[in-house]
């Protein structure tokens, strides 16, 4: 990762972080990966994975053997609501 801007806010820095990271894969499956090295806004918070670690995501991903537990998550469908305007 070479640029140090955010992006997305466009005024932010990029801070070298460990996160979090929610990693979808497939339709069905969410992974939980901590300690994943990261890139985070000290402005608006937006994340950016270098390459190699997104690779790494999905390889360990597709490792169910080696994932540490399953988690169960609620799921929720937002409906519309009336907003005032
Ligand atoms: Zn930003």
């Amino acid at each position: 990762m070479k640029a140090d801007r955010c992006d997305f806010c466009s005024s932010g820095r990029l801070l070298p972080r460990r996160v979090r990271h929610l990693y979808r894969a497939g339709r069905r499956v969410l992974v939980v990966m901590d300690n994943v090295p990261a890139y985070v806004c000290n402005q608006c918070g937006h994340r950016y994975f270098d390459g190699e670690v997104v690779e790494e995501m999905d390889r360990v991903s597709r490792r169910r053997s080696q994932l540490k537990r399953k988690v169960t998550l609620p799921q929720f469908t937002f409906r519309a609501v009336k907003t005032a305007r």
